[in-house]
């Protein structure tokens, strides 16, 4: 196993008191496979691969394991951390300037990562990143390499980030929302260029999204989460055509469809997500399940095997 994450719980201290923001999190992800996270705003999706990467606010702090590919890195030094970020696993973002310093040339911010974690020089360097420039399709990649990133488009600087992420070939690179702020069509060309490269280069990748359209054909499998915690795991044909949560059908319910007419209204699941402050008693998506019953409001739902190579977190016997 290449990541396992076992029992994380991730607080944040605020002055009106404790937010819960990830708990009990257990979850895995093998060589090479593509996962997809998915879930609304504030589910934790977000902040369980922040707590992994040491990349908390100040005020968060992380309990439980995580092994990395044989090592335990949750609560390293942030120095130890910081050799591992970039070269071992990667994470992107939706806005790349959060990855890209506006005020230095592409070239000077790929090689100096090379230069200093694989030890190559700058000649060296300069060539390898020209050639990952080319492989996440920028064109002219030798003119662009000296370019500062305000002269790159939307969707160019996003490649241009994950060339950066993966400069140092990472064995993980973990995507959040990356492209959330650009348009449809973009879109798809980056997620497909991410899960291509990921197969392509053998690394395995976490697709982190509130969409579950966007990893529909992309991720082998996917972990649903709310509230803080994973609600349903399966793999993505199974999430797709047998989801066993009833959150999970609520967001299948929610996609629009390739049959769904203009004027039709999408369903949407009621009610707002839950206060991580003030969590419920029992599940926390009862508030708004339509199946909800006793056991629902007392007792919170553990995660459990439910046969096929999946598991889900709720009280229900079966959805049929
Ligand atoms: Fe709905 Fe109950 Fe299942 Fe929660 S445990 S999802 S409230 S049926």
């Amino acid at each position: 196993m290449l990541l396992d994450i076992q029992n994380l719980t991730t607080r944040f201290a605020t002055p009106e008191g404790e937010v819960f923001a990830v708990n009990d999190v257990s979850l895995q992800v093998e060589a090479g496979q593509c996962l997809g996270v998915v879930g609304e705003s504030g589910s934790g999706k977000t902040q369980v691969f922040m707590s992994m990467m040491g990349l908390l606010a100040k005020n968060g702090r992380a309990e439980g394991t995580v092994n990395f590919n044989g090592r335990q890195i949750l609560g390293l030094e942030a120095a130890e951390l910081n050799r591992l970020r970039g070269v071992e696993f990667s994470m992107i973002f939706q806005d790349p300037m959060t990855s890209l310093n506006p005020y230095l040339r592409i070239s000077k911010q790929m090689t100096e990562v090379l230069v200093e974690h694989r030890g190559i020089t700058e000649r060296d360097a300069a060539a390898k990143s020209i050639d990952m420039l080319k492989l996440v399709g920028i064109p002219e990649a030798e003119k662009r390499f000296r370019m500062y990133p305000h002269e790159f488009s939307g969707g160019m600087r996003q490649r241009a980030m994950i060339a950066m992420a993966l400069i140092c070939e990472p064995k993980l690179l973990i995507a959040d929302e990356p492209t959330t702020a650009l348009d449809v069509t973009v879109q798809a060309q980056i997620l497909e260029l991410i899960a291509g490269l990921g197969r392509k280069l053998n690394m395995a990748t976490v697709l982190i999204t509130h969409d579950l359209g966007v990893i529909a054909g992309l991720s082998d499998r996917v972990t649903v989460m709310y509230g803080g915690r994973v609600v349903e795991e399966a793999s993505v044909t199974d999430v797709f055509h047998n989801p066993q949560h009833p959150y999970t059908r609520g967001l299948l319910e929610s996609m629009p469809r390739l049959d769904t007419r203009s004027d039709q209204a999408l369903h949407a699941i009621p009610g707002q997500p839950p206060d991580l402050q003030a969590l419920p008693a029992g599940c926390s998506f009862a508030p708004r399940c339509f199946h909800a019953f006793d056991r629902c409001r007392q007792e919170i739902p553990r995660l459990r095997a439910i046969g096929g190579n999946r598991v889900k977190a709720c009280h229900l016997e079966a959805m049929v």
